[in-house]
């Protein structure tokens, strides 16, 4: 491939729209959503609480917001949410969930992300008393971003839902890929809804849309969610000309995250074969491949800035892992270009780099 490639596979979020999407988004109908009075957003929101088998949804500026809101219809102050050490409300919303709602938080630690239905309910505290606090909700994350793309069985969503409905405890299910896991497994959209009370998903990552994410949940739950999300600053007016990127993501963009699955694995694939030890092909589910690049006398720093040297952009994870996601934007020569240089890299010992 021409030395000129570049492959930014730093993160999913960098899909720019479509050009069918930008006609979609300047042909929308549009009105004041804080007055209730966009259509785009409403039909978005009725065909994404439809998908779950939910009641009803809320059009949110970001996933951050979706998830905050969400966490805030389950807990007050001082009572906690559990959920992995790797999830995105724990490590990439920077406190939010204490900051705003305070709400404190304990963890299970989790391989790869992977829910653990049976540490999940045992440390849960439905009724704390007087004494300790008291567990108002789990969160699943589906697929697991740092986890790299790791998707949930739904046995195992299943089993959550049944032991902490069995106690009142919720389940927030943090879906800002959930995208990815319906088209990896086949499983229905409301298969997943059921196994939660309110579930958020992104329209801004694989999918391809600009800004946007929805929460859905019961009617009562969003009429809530609408205070929650004006009070944090999230009520927007004419918003229906993004609602409608997301209308058109989900008609247009949706089974093509099939593609991002394959390039994803095929390169895992080629580096799992070369290198075993930097990263076992088999937990490359979807379009995140995460690289144990200190198996091959990396620290992740410099792996990352040496992959950009040659083209291929990615992102530290810690220090031993570096992390790529496929999307929109990146295609067959864009991945075997990155195919290439992460052999190309992962061969140079310690000893040759000096
Ligand atoms: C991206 C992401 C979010 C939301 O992120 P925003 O940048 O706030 O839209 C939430 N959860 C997970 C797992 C994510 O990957």
């Amino acid at each position: 491939m021409a030395a000129s490639t570049v492959a930014d596979l730093r993160s999913d979020t960098l899909t720019r729209p479509t050009p069918g999407m930008r006609e979609a988004m300047v042909s929308a109908e549009v009105g004041d959503d804080v007055y209730g009075e966009d259509p785009t957003v409403a039909l978005l929101e009725e065909q994404v609480a439809g998908l779950l088998g939910h009641e009803a949804a809320l059009f949110m500026p970001t996933g951050s917001m979706a998830n905050q809101v969400g966490l805030a219809l389950h807990a007050g102050p001082g009572q906690e949410i559990v959920t992995d050490h790797l999830a995105h409300v724990l490590r990439a919303e920077l406190g939010a969930a204490a900051a705003h709602s305070g709400i404190s938080a304990r963890s299970w630690v989790a391989d790869r992300g992977l829910l653990d239905v049976d540490t999940a309910l045992s440390i849960i505290v439905p009724d704390g008393g007087p004494y300790q606090v008291s567990t108002a909700c789990v969160v699943v994350e589906n697929t697991h971003n740092f986890g790299g793309g790791t998707i949930q069985p739904l046995a195992d969503l299943k089993a959550l839902r049944e032991g902490t409905r069995a106690v009142g405890v919720g389940v927030h299910l943090d879906g800002a890929r959930l995208w990815n896991a319906h088209v990896a497994t086949g499983v229905p959209f409301a298969d997943y809804g059921a196994c939660a009370d309110t579930v958020s998903v992104c329209l801004s990552k694989g999918l391809g849309a600009p800004v946007g994410s929805v929460l859905t949940g019961s009617t009562e739950q969003m009429a809530r969610a609408r205070v929650l999300r004006k009070r944090m600053g999230g009520g927007m007016r004419q918003v229906g000309i993004l609602a409608a990127a997301g209308r058109y993501a989900l008609e247009h963009q949706l089974d093509r995250l099939a593609d991002d699955h394959a390039r994803a694995r095929r390169v895992a694939q080629a580096v799992g074969t070369a290198y075993p030890q930097v990263v076992d092909p088999q937990t490359v589910q979807t379009n995140i491949l995460v690289l144990d690049v200190s198996a091959a006398g990396w620290t992740a720093g410099e792996f990352i800035v040496a992959a950009a040297g040659q083209g291929v952009l990615g992102y530290p994870m810690d220090a031993r892992r570096a992390r790529f996601v496929w999307h929109l934007d990146v295609d067959d020569p864009m991945s075997a270009h990155a195919t290439e240089v992460l052999l190309d890299l992962l061969g140079r010992g310690v000893d040759d780099r000096g």
